[in-house]
C-alpha cells in the first residue's frame, strides 16, 4: 500500500500514520520529522533550515524533493509507504509522482483530513513535546501526569517553536494557498478521499481503513 497523507497541521496526519504503520507495516515518511532532524544534525543544509524550524517557513520545494529523493535512492527504498506532509505543494506533487512513477511506486491512494481552523489553533497552541521520546501531549485533551513532565522518562516537556500562535496562524494561511491546486490535481485522478478529522482517532483511523480496504 501506498498513501499520501494531505491536512493542515494539526489535523493529526502523524498520528493517524502511526496507526496505518502499525496496521499495514508501511514506512512513514514524514517531512517535517526528516526536516527537524536534518537541522538537529546540523548538515550542510542548516542555512536553508533555520528558519523552517524555528518560524514555520516552508523549506523550498528544491530542498523537500532532495530529501525524500535520497530516501527513495537508497538501496532499501520504501516499497509500502505513508507519506505526512509531503507532497505539500503543486510542484512537489509533479515531481514526486513523476519520480514515483520512473520507481513503479505511485501513490494509490491520497486522504485529505480536515479540520476548521480555529480547532487547528487550539490543539497545537496546547501541544507539548517530550524531547528525549517524542510524545506528544496536550494541555486540555491528553495532560501528563504532573504537568510539565513526561510521563515516560520524567524529561521536562517543550513547545515546538512553531506551536505559537502566530506562527500556528501563518502555517494555516500557507496550508491553504499551497493545498487548493495540490488536491485538485488528486481528485481529478480519482485518488483523493476527504475525511473529517474530528473526534476519537480510533473512529477516524477507521473511516480512513474502510476507504482503503473496503471493511473496517
Ligand atoms: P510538520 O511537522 O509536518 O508540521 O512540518 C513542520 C514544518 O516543516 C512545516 O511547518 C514546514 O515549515 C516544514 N515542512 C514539512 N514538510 C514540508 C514540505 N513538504 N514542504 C515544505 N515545507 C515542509
Amino acid at each position: 500500500m501506498r498513501l499520501v497523507l494531505v491536512g493542515p497541521p494539526g489535523s493529526g496526519k502523524g498520528t493517524q500514520a502511526k496507526m496505518l504503520v502499525r496496521r499495514f507495516g508501511l514506512r512513514h515518511i514524514g517531512t517535517g520529522d526528516i526536516l527537524r532532524d536534518a537541522f538537529r544534525r546540523g548538515n550542510s543544509t542548516d542555512k536553508r533550515l533555520e528558519p523552517v524550524i524555528r518560524d514555520g517557513v516552508m523549506a523550498s520545494d528544491d530542498l523537500v524533493n532532495e530529501l525524500v529523493g535520497e530516501l527513495f535512492a537508497s538501496i532499501d527504498r520504501p516499497d509500502a509507504y505513508v507519506l505526512d506532509g509531503y507532497p505539500r505543494t503543486l510542484a512537489q506533487a509533479v515531481w514526486f509522482d513523476r519520480r514515483m512513477s520512473e520507481l513503479g511506486r505511485e501513490p494509490q491512494a491520497v486522504v485529505q483530513l480536515c479540520v476548521e481552523d480555529e480547532e487547528v489553533v487550539r490543539r497545537l497552541s496546547g501541544r507539548h513535546v517530550c524531547p528525549a521520546c517524542g510524545h506528544v501531549y496536550h494541555a486540555d485533551d491528553c495532560p501528563p501526569k504532573v504537568t510539565g513532565f513526561c510521563d515516560h522518562d520524567g524529561e521536562m516537556l517543550i513547545q515546538r517553536p512553531d506551536d505559537r500562535e502566530e506562527v500556528i496562524r501563518s502555517r494555516l494561511r500557507l496550508y491553504h494557498t499551497n493545498t487548493e491546486s495540490l488536491v485538485a490535481r488528486y481528485r481529478a485522478n480519482g485518488l483523493l478521499k476527504v475525511i473529517p478529522s474530528v473526534g476519537e482517532i480510533e473512529g477516524i483511523h477507521a473511516m480512513i481503513v474502510t476507504h482503503l480496504t473496503g471493511r473496517s
